[in-house]
């Protein structure tokens, strides 16, 4: 039996302020008087998560708050097997909650300079943006991303019924400038929130888009632009919006020819890891090695990782496949 630990992993869907260790949030929650403890397991929904997350983040505030929880999220993530990560960040609205566009962004960068050199592993950041919050505060996002050449993509999250229109200049603009378009869409909404993310939104990739499958178009639509989903089962789980690991859709996208990823969300919150989602696809979903590999696989490919990396990353993926 293959070892899960040891099969090298792009992780491309990881919400770094959902990362944060226990005894780390214990202790910045003291430190600036937050009443907030580490909580894994089920939510009651999107908005009971979405106020415990709001308490995470206020427990950041100086620069050696970001830049200690990007040097442990390497730490985490090379335990895990992971070679190159892209962390997501809504570096400009902890730019804004601190009055200083610019420093929240830095310290996570310096944070992860550190932990990458500390613990072998490779990463990258994408900045997202709650789709409710300005056009304005997106358009800082892309600066931001412009800035600097770590950051590889920008994306929308939060709340999918809110239209992707408004922001299609700064869409156009990304593209323009060689940023990435990664979004969250089909996770809380239906396929029709997916056919936005790509056609209004231009997304490279999109976060979770398992709901695309209610609509054979939009399936027809990703698989024809060969773009990949980041599948998060324990996430959509813990978020209520698959009602079990063994009931979850991505054997379905598999079968439906989709290019399915695999990463963990909002680790902290629901305990998974990413060597356990991909035992999860062995235990719980029935999938053989090959699938896993071929999914570690779609990881890299789908990933804005330099070649080189994408190079030895499939050879050592194929080497893993090849023993036993
Ligand atoms: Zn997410």
């Amino acid at each position: 039996m293959r070892d899960l630990a040891a099969l090298p992993k792009a992780h491309l869907h990881v919400h770094l302020e959902s990362t944060v260790r226990a005894d780390t949030l214990a202790e910045l929650a003291d430190l600036h008087g937050v009443d907030v403890r580490a909580r894994t397991g089920r939510f009651g929904d999107f908005a009971e998560f979405a106020a415990h997350n709001g308490l995470v983040r206020d427990c950041l505030r100086r620069a050696e708050d970001f830049s200690r929880i990007a040097y442990e999220f390497c730490a985490e993530e090379a335990a895990q097997g992971t070679r190159y990560a892209e962390v997501t960040f809504t570096a400009a609205a902890h730019g804004e909650r601190l009055g200083d566009p610019d420093m929240p962004l830095e310290a996570v960068l310096s944070g992860l300079a550190a932990g990458q050199a500390a613990h072998g592993i490779e990463c990258r950041v994408i900045v997202d943006h709650p789709r409710k919050r300005s056009v304005e505060r997106f358009e800082t996002s892309l600066r931001l991303a412009a800035a600097h050449p770590e950051v590889v993509a920008i994306g929308m999250a939060g709340a999918e019924d809110h239209p992707l229109t408004p922001f299609a200049a700064v869409f156009r603009a990304a593209r323009e400038a060689g940023v990435g378009l990664v979004h969250h869409a089909g996770e809380c909404c239906g396929a029709a929130s997916v056919r936005e993310a790509v056609t209004v939104g231009l997304a490279d990739r999109i976060g979770h888009g398992f709901r695309a499958l209610e609509d054979p178009e939009v399936v027809a639509l990703l698989r024809d632009r060969a773009i990949a989903l980041e599948v998060c089962p324990s996430s959509n789980v813990a978020l209520g919006l698959v009602e079990s690991i063994s009931s979850h859709p991505l054997p379905l996208l598999l079968d439906a020819g989709l290019t399915v990823t695999l990463s963990t969300d909002i680790p902290s919150s629901t305990g998974a890891t990413l060597t356990g989602e991909y035992r999860l696809l062995r235990d719980e979903l029935g999938l053989d090695d090959d699938t896993i590999a071929t999914i570690a696989t779609n990881a890299v490919d789908a990933s804005f990782a330099p070649e080189d990396t994408k190079a030895l990353l499939r050879q050592d993926i194929a080497t893993w496949r090849a023993g036993s």
